[in-house]
């Protein structure tokens, strides 16, 4: 049964929670097309030939030198994958997209350039711009000749991104709006053509507007000394009388918080798919370290110790990168009935599956800082070392936690959009009884985490049902059903797409698949029943916290020798990927 918008109710936004996942439903990284692998590879390479021989080159912030990087990216079609062909782009899906910054990751501060000119710096001219303003902008940032910034945060205005200040008035003449006000920590608005800058209209109607690097009255301040991607260039920008045609307007006076919150999401999936790509770039160097280094007689990747944390970081990178490509697969299913990425129908799309993006931006920038952090770990003494990649790769994963809305902010998103949905009837929150026990290598686990979602679903119920509107008052227990939701998402993901690489290619070829899919899986119900049992306690729902080890029918696992299992793989095949 479906409903307006054509979709059945577990393929809505959220609506993974449900029931039971249609497994053919599900996109996997197994799934690219020979396409999909081919610009994946021209990406890769592209990076391993051009950019990280530079690496210091692009860390000691010689723009010139990176922008003239990000333009060779741009001949080679690495930064039109989202630009309409009517407009010098390549109009490819979304999987094309997300694969592009995924294989693009491994240089901490070219990989920023790369998201900006193809994420929040060109897409709200793709979704929201006129027919001129499409023509006028997009061929070149397509082919990297124009380079494109947005400008959202505010001293005041950064989460509550909605307290802009920035003002914009319209000129007697009714030909421009003078924009006074400042924006702050925009990357890559030094070297941009045209900033997206955010302003309110009379100080109360948000709005969008194209400003051209060259408009008078526009100035920048020094650039900030970060933690990490040191190469970026992150500064203040300043608005003084900047006087900007009515027609660079973008989008509609009044509705800037659309272009603002959609094109974020967008952000976050992107952002999800580069920080798989950086954990598979650093799992691949901790794993030809700890192979290389001999302490005690051994090389380090005969330990345990050492063993298990590559084992960790392989599963939960496998996790992270099902649940990404799960969402933009939701992406792009939804695009090609609506008959393609452009217009309103595009914007629906990202829009319905806002939880999702929320879900994976979380996850890929946590997943994230735990493989970097091992990797460190890994390297010893010399993964604090500046000489040695693991440093850097630390320093400039952190910033993922932070920007394109705060995992705070993204976590209390998850259980507000849910509520909201189930109050609309788009969501029930009934909790779905686990599927009948199947076949395969992988029944157990598709038992469990269907037994999860349904702990995750209760808990939403309960917490709606005992504090009700109170409940935005009490972020403790809404990161903790976020935290629950994520782990659901993340390890039906991944054991879904175990179960489907097995099914293909045979539980013996795809046991490695089944093993990180299974680490996955019972680290998330271990860690779901005590989140729950802090819910519960909270909610002082007694027969809940008496009933809960039922609901997750857990069982005895053996995740030590699962783990074990993965780290033979890895260290017999000496690579990662
Ligand atoms: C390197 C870098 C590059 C950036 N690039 C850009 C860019 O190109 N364009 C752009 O517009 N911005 C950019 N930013 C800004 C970035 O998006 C903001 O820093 C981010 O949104 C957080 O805003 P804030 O710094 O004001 O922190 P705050 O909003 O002050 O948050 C501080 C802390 O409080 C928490 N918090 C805030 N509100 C709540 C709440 N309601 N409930 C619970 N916790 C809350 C936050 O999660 C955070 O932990 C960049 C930032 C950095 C560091």
């Amino acid at each position: 049964m479906t409903d307006a918008t054509g979709l059945g109710p577990g393929e809505r936004g959220g609506g993974f929670l449900a029931g039971p996942p249609d497994p053919e439903a599900v996109f996997t990284p197994e799934d690219f097309t020979p396409e999909h692998r081919m610009i994946a590879r021209t990406a890769r390479e592209f990076v391993a030939g051009e950019v990280l021989p530079h690496h210091d080159r692009i860390e000691a912030k010689d723009l010139p030198f990176t922008v003239g990087l990000l333009r060779k990216a741009g001949q080679l079609g690495l930064l039109m994958a989202d630009i309409p062909a009517a407009y010098g782009g390549l109009g490819l899906d979304k999987a094309a997209s997300a694969l592009v910054v995924e294989n693009i990751a491994g240089q901490g501060s070219f990989q920023v350039f790369h998201l900006v000119q193809t994420g929040i710096g060109s897409l709200p001219i793709v979704y929201y711009g006129t027919e001129a303003q499409k023509r006028r902008y997009l061929p070149g940032l397509a082919d990297g000749s124009v380079l494109g910034c947005y400008g959202l945060t505010e001293p005041s205005a950064g989460s509550d991104a909605l307290a802009c200040r920035t003002r914009a008035t319209l000129s007697q003449d009714g030909r421009h709006y003078v924009l006074d006000g400042t924006k702050q920590l925009i990357t890559s608005a030094r070297i941009a053509d045209v900033l997206v800058v955010f302003a309110k209209v009379d100080g109360e109607r948000f709005t969008a507007f194209l400003v051209d690097a060259d408009t008078p009255g526009l100035s920048f301040g020094p650039d900030e000394h970060k933690m990490g991607i040191r190469g970026t260039t992150t500064c203040t920008v300043i608005l003084q009388e900047a006087r900007v045609p009515v027609d660079n307007v973008l989008g509609e006076v009044g509705r800037g918080h659309k272009i603002a919150f959609n094109i974020l999401n967008i952000g976050r999936f992107k952002l999800g798919a580069l920080a798989v790509g950086m954990c598979k770039r650093a799992l691949e160097h901790a794993l030809a370290y700890c192979l290389e280094r001999r302490q005690f007689g051994r090389r380090i990747a005969e330990f345990g110790a050492i063993r298990e944390k590559l084992a960790e970081m392989y599963a939960r990178t496998y996790a992270a990168e099902a649940a990404v490509y799960r969402t933009v697969g939701l992406i792009d299913r939804l695009l090609a009935a609506a008959g393609g990425d452009h217009g309103t129908a595009a914007l629906r799309s990202i829009e319905e599956y806002s939880v999702e993006c929320s879900l994976v931006k979380v996850l890929g920038s946590e997943t994230l800082d735990y493989v970097v952090d091992e990797t460190v770990q890994c390297y010893g003494g010399y993964g604090y070392c500046a000489e040695y990649p693991a440093e850097a790769f630390y320093r400039d994963s952190r910033i993922n936690r932070i920007y394109e809305g705060t995992n705070e902010i993204n976590r209390l998103l998850v259980p507000t959009m849910l509520l909201r949905k189930a109050g609309r009837g788009e969501l029930g929150l009934v909790p779905a009884g686990p599927p009948p026990v199947g076949a395969g290598p992988l029944a157990g686990e598709l038992d469990r985490v269907a037994r999860l979602k349904a702990v995750a679903v209760r808990m939403l119920a309960l917490a709606r049902d005992r504090w009700g509107d109170g409940l935005a008052g009490r972020q403790a227990v809404q990161l903790r059903l976020a935290d629950l939701v994520l782990l659901a998402y993340a390890a039906e993901s991944a054991v879904v797409r175990a179960a489907r690489d097995a099914a293909r290619r045979g539980p013996d070829r795809a046991a490695l698949a089944v093993a990180a899919a299974r680490i996955a899986c019972e680290t998330a119900v271990d860690r779901a029943g005590s989140l729950a049992r802090q819910v519960l306690v909270a909610a002082e729902d007694r027969d809940g916290l008496t009933a809960l080890d039922g609901w997750l029918g857990r069982q005895p696992v053996d995740l030590l020798a699962l783990r074990e299992g993965v780290a033979s793989e890895l260290v017999a095949r000496q690579r990662a990927y």
